[in-house]
C-alpha cells in the first residue's frame, strides 16, 4: 500500500492521507481530490478519497487496538492528553492559519476553538482518575454488587466542517479519554483541521498506533464511510454531529443494525428579547450571536423575538449595528463576516431571502451576496411559510419578529420541530429562569446569546435536534456499558 507523504512543513498543499493503524496511507483505490479555500478559491490540499474498504481497514486497526488502550495505566492516558494540549498550544498560529484557509475561520472563532480544544484535552487527561463505578447495595446476604463503566470498543465519528477544530475534537477526545478507541470521518470540506490535524497531533502526543484513525472522502462520497461504519458489527457506538436531515438518514440506518447514535443536529434557535431589557446590551448579544462564525454554528441565533415596546429602537440599532460588520478576509483579524463555505451555501441563502423576500420580508440590513461572502443580513416580516422562517438556514441570515409578550415567543420558539439552543435578554434574570423552563431547548442562556460551549458542559438538543449529550462529564453515558457486576463466596444455598 502506497504511503502519503506529507509535503513541507507547511500545511498548505500537503498530500492528507487517511491515518490509519498509525500511518498516513493513500485509497486502497489510489483515488483522491482537491480541497479549495473558500476565500481564494486556491487549492489547499490533495486529499484521500476513501471508500468502504479505507473505512473497514480503519476499524480493523482500532478494533486490534481496543485492548491495549482500553488496559493503559491511567498515568499513561493523561500523559498524553496533557501533551496533545501543549502539542497545539504551540501550534497556534498555524492552526489559526489553517482554519482560516480551510473553513473561512475568522480569528475571534479560531481563537474560540483552540481554548475549547486546549481545555477538552486537559480536561479529558483527568478523566484517566475519574471512578469507574459504584458499589451497590444487594439485599441478597453476603453478595457485593456493584456497577462498573467499561468501555465499548470502537467508536465511529462523524464531524462537520463548521467548527471543524472542536467539534471532531469532542467527537474523538471523550470516547478517547473513556478507553475507547476511535475511527473519524471529518467532513469532505476541512479534512485538514478536523482530521488530520487530529491525528498528528495525538500521534506526537504518543497515542498507540490503531487508537485512532481517520478516513477522508471526496465530495458527495461520505454515505459509503458512514454506511461502512453502521454495519460493521466491530463499531459499537457512532456519533454525528450534523444536519438534521443527513442525521436522520443515519439514525434510521443505525435502527436496523440496532446501533446507538448520539445525534447532534440543526439549530432554529430563538432569542428573545424582553422589554425590560437594555437594549444596547440585547443589540451586541444578538449580533454576536446571530453573526458568529457568519452565522455557520448550529448554536446560532436564527430568530429574534423582540417585545413590542422595544421593537421600533431594537430594529433600528440592530440594523445599523450589522450594516457595518467588516466582511471579507477571514485571516484579516479585524473581519467578523468571512466568507461562507462553499457556492451552493451561498446560492442557498441568496435564493432563501430572495424568496422571503418575495412573499413579503423586508431587508432591515445586507441582502446582497458579495461573493464569496454573504452579508450579515437582518429579515424582518417573514412569513412563516417562507424557507427560511421554517428550518435550519446555515449562514448570516437572521430573523427579527415583534412579539406582544415573552411567554408569546416563547410559543413561537416552541412552534419550531428544532430544540438546540435559545436565549432570554431581560432585566429579570429570575423571570429569564421562568421563561426558560418553558423553552423546548437543550440549551437555555439567560442574558447571553446562545452561541456558548465548555467541553464538560451537557451540549445536546431536543426534538428534531438530536439526542444524547455531547460533555465530558456525560460523555461516559453515551460512550460506555454499565455492567452489573456480584461476587461473593461459595456460600448461597438454593432452594433446588
Ligand atoms: P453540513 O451542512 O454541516 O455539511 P451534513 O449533515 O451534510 O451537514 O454533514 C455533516 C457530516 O455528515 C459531514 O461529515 C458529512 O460528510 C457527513 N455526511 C453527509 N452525508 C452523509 C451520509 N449519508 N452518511 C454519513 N455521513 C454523511
Amino acid at each position: 500500500m502506497p504511503r502519503v507523504e506529507r509535503i513541507g512543513s507547511a500545511w498548505q498543499k500537503r498530500h492528507i492521507g487517511h491515518f490509519i493503524g498509525g500511518d498516513w496511507v493513500a485509497s486502497d483505490s489510489g483515488r483522491s481530490y482537491q480541497n479549495r479555500s473558500p476565500w481564494s478559491g486556491e487549492v489547499l490540499s490533495e486529499v484521500a478519497a476513501g471508500d468502504g474498504e479505507d473505512t473497514q481497514r480503519a476499524i480493523t486497526a482500532a478494533h486490534l487496538a481496543f485492548g491495549g488502550w482500553a488496559g493503559a495505566p491511567p498515568w499513561r492516558r493523561q500523559q498524553i492528553f496533557l501533551r496533545a494540549a501543549d502539542i497545539l498550544e504551540g501550534r497556534r498560529t498555524e492552526v489559526l492559519g489553517a482554519l482560516a484557509a480551510e473553513t473561512g475561520c475568522g480569528r475571534h472563532f479560531g481563537d474560540v476553538q483552540i481554548g475549547f480544544a486546549l481545555k477538552l484535552l486537559r480536561q479529558a487527561a483527568q478523566l484517566a482518575y475519574q471512578p469507574t463505578g459504584h458499589l451497590l447495595p444487594s439485599d441478597v446476604e453476603g453478595t457485593q454488587a456493584m456497577a462498573v463503566r467499561r468501555p465499548v470498543g470502537v467508536v465511529a465519528a462523524i464531524a462537520p466542517w463548521n467548527a471543524s477544530l472542536t467539534l471532531s475534537g469532542r467527537a474523538v477526545v471523550g470516547p478517547l479519554a473513556l478507553g475507547n478507541t476511535v475511527v473519524l470521518k471529518p467532513s469532505e470540506e476541512s479534512p485538514y483541521t478536523g482530521g488530520a490535524l487530529w491525528a498528528e497531533i495525538l500521534q506526537e502526543a504518543g497515542l498507540p498506533p490503531g487508537t485512532f484513525n481517520v478516513v477522508t472522502h471526496a465530495p458527495g462520497e461520505a454515505g459509503v464511510v458512514g454506511d461502512t461504519m453502521l454495519a460493521s458489527p466491530l463499531v459499537k457506538r457512532i456519533n454525528f454531529t450534523g444536519s438534521t436531515p443527513t442525521g436522520r438518514r443515519l439514525a434510521e440506518k443505525a435502527g436496523r443494525h440496532l446501533k446507538r447514535v448520539v445525534l447532534q443536529l440543526s439549530g432554529q434557535n430563538p432569542l428573545i428579547v424582553v422589554r425590560d431589557a437594555d437594549v444596547e446590551y440585547a443589540v451586541n448579544a444578538s449580533a454576536y450571536g446571530a453573526f458568529m462564525h457568519q452565522g455557520q454554528v448550529c448554536m446560532c441565533a436564527r430568530r429574534v423575538y423582540v417585545e413590542r415596546p422595544l421593537a421600533e429602537e431594537f430594529n433600528a440599532r440592530f440594523a445599523a449595528k450589522v450594516a457595518n460588520l467588516p466582511t471579507g478576509d477571514p485571516s484579516d483579524p479585524a473581519t467578523v463576516v468571512g466568507p461562507v463555505i462553499n457556492e451552493w451555501a451561498l446560492a442557498l441563502l441568496d435564493r432563501r431571502v430572495k424568496e422571503a423576500v418575495e412573499l413579503g420580508a423586508r431587508v432591515l440590513a445586507g441582502g446582497v451576496p458579495a461573493p464569496p461572502c454573504y452579508p450579515a443580513t437582518v429579515l424582518t416580516d417573514v412569513p412563516d411559510e417562507a424557507e427560511i422562517a421554517q428550518g435550519e438556514t446555515f449562514g448570516p441570515v437572521v430573523i427579527v419578529e415583534a412579539v406582544d409578550s415573552a411567554e408569546d415567543a416563547v410559543t413561537r420558539a416552541n412552534a419550531s420541530d428544532l430544540g438546540l439552543a435559545a436565549s432570554i435578554i431581560t432585566g429579570d434574570a429570575h423571570r429569564g429562569l421562568r421563561l426558560a423552563s418553558r423553552l423546548d431547548a437543550g440549551i437555555v442562556h439567560v442574558n447571553d446569546q446562545p452561541v456558548n460551549d465548555e467541553p464538560h458542559m451537557p451540549f445536546g438538543g431536543v426534538k428534531d435536534s438530536g439526542w444524547g449529550r455531547f460533555g465530558l462529564g456525560f460523555a461516559a453515558e453515551e460512550f460506555c456499558e454499565l455492567q452489573w457486576v456480584t461476587v461473593r463466596d461459595q456460600d448461597r444455598t438454593f432452594p433446588f
